[in-house]
């Protein structure tokens, strides 16, 4: 594979980056059956057709009685000829002319086909006095109405939330066949870098990347194997590589893939494998490196943090996803006020971090201060990014943005 993006002045844009992770990247993950209760946040891998109606029966949406409306009379009166509670059908249709005290979720009995809620009711024992004004139909839920034997109700490539898993048991399934999840291998890597925890001589600094990366990761469903701190050397890094490629479907590493002396990462990768593409244009966060080592899907992030964390949202995640089984992988662009002023240079897609709140009933975001790509707190300061496209110039305040929210993507 070519590395036309590794050097000189060409840039890839973020769209063609995505566009070529799509076309490239297939589930690197075996299929396996798993029960609803373990199947949440995995992506399905069949799609679920349902075998029954749900609900499987004309019921009663609310405590009353039942009786056909055609066999009401003026005066609303019908005499009580029986008693249906939920999970207790009638077990002979509803006489001409009568009426059966129901509960929620009953069946219906064969003949009756409206429902008055008893607040509306005068119970006289024997019989009751129901409200005329019902129209038929009232009160009654239909069988099939949420979902109709034979149909699709839950789509391959899916990412499972409890709504999900509800919806499959209302169809009778017990195990679904999902993708398993995906493994990932985590790297740091610098001469300075130091786990927490430890001492800190001088000039270096502690290890942030490894676990925001591996926290992104592990929100999209991932299982990640975290394999510390490589030096700044080459056979090190390679080495730790090769293993890394041979127990794991996907490498992510931070730092050491600019070009400086000490970025030993892109050789060890080429040494290997190969890279696709490697200066993108946005800020914070070139470059980052996509490729592969002896098959395995790699993404080397910045050394930055808060290019790790934002590179990791806009390309990792997309990849992550697609390697898990996922359909879908794009983000919800919410339209909000700019709450400051930007200069903006176009060619390079910039995002920036910010924070939203509501003014008089309109969503205005704030930005942080400062656009340092090592300043994580402003991370945990904002809810997202306002993306900023690369034919836009400079933004005034009042004009409209488009927000990605960091809660779409954790998920
Ligand atoms: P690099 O891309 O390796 O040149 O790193 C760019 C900047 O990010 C340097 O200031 C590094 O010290 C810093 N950096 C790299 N990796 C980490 C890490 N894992 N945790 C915190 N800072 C890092
Ligand atoms: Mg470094």
């Amino acid at each position: 594979m070519t590395d036309r993006f590794a050097v000189g002045t060409e840039m890839m844009n973020v769209a063609d980056a995505l566009a070529r992770l799509e076309e490239r990247l297939s589930p690197a993950v075996a299929v396996e059956d798993a029960r609803l209760h373990d199947a949440l946040g995995r992506v399905l891998a069949e799609d679920v057709v349902s075998a029954v109606n749900v609900p499987p029966h004309d019921n009663s949406a609310v405590d009353g009685w039942a009786f056909c409306r055609a066999d009401l009379p003026a005066d609303g009166v019908l005499p009580v000829v029986g008693r249906v509670a939920a999970g207790h059908p009638l077990g002979r249709p509803l006489p001409e002319g009568g009426a059966v005290r129901i509960f929620t979720g009953a069946p219906m009995p064969e003949g009756a086909d409206t429902v008055a809620m008893q607040e509306d009711c005068q119970d006289r024992g024997e019989s009751v006095a129901l409200p005329i004004r019902l129209a038929e139909g009232d009160n009654a839920r239909s069988a099939g109405e949420d979902i109709s034997r034979g149909t699709v109700v839950l789509h391959a490539g899916t990412r499972l939330r409890p709504q999900e898993l509800g919806v499959a048991a209302a169809t009778g399934r017990s195990s679904l066949r999902v993708y398993r999840p995906l493994k990932a291998a985590v790297f740091s890597t610098g001469d300075e870098i130091r786990d927490p925890g430890t001492e800190l001589p001088p000039g270096c600094i502690y290890d942030t990347n490894r676990f925001t990366a591996s926290g992104l990761l592990r929100a999209l469903g991932a299982e990640v194997t975290d394999l510390g701190i490589l030096p700044d050397r080459f056979e090190t890094i390679k080495a730790a590589l090769a293993e890394a490629a041979e127990t794991h479907q996907m490498i992510l590493t931070s730092g050491g893939v600019s070009v400086g002396d000490e970025d030993h990462v892109k050789p060890a990768v080429l040494a290997q494998g190969s890279l696709d593409f490697w200066r993108l244009a946005i800020k914070p966060g070139r470059p980052v490196a996509l490729g592969e080592v002896a098959g395995t899907p790699f993404v080397g992030l910045p050394g930055n943090p808060v290019a790790v964390m934002v590179t990791f949202m806009l390309i990792a995640r997309p990849m992550v996803l697609r390697l898990m089984g996922a359909a879908r992988t794009d983000l919800t662009r919410y339209p909000v006020e700019a709450g400051f002023a930007f200069r903006h240079k176009p060619g390079r897609r910039e995002y920036l971090r910010a924070r939203l709140a509501h003014m008089d009933g309109r969503l205005v975001a704030a930005k942080f201060p400062s656009d340092g790509s090592g300043v994580l707190t402003s991370m945990t300061w904002s809810d997202g990014l306002v993306d900023i496209p690369e034919d836009r110039g400079d933004i005034a305040p009042g004009e409209m943005v488009d927000f990605l929210s960091y809660a779409d993507m954790m998920r």
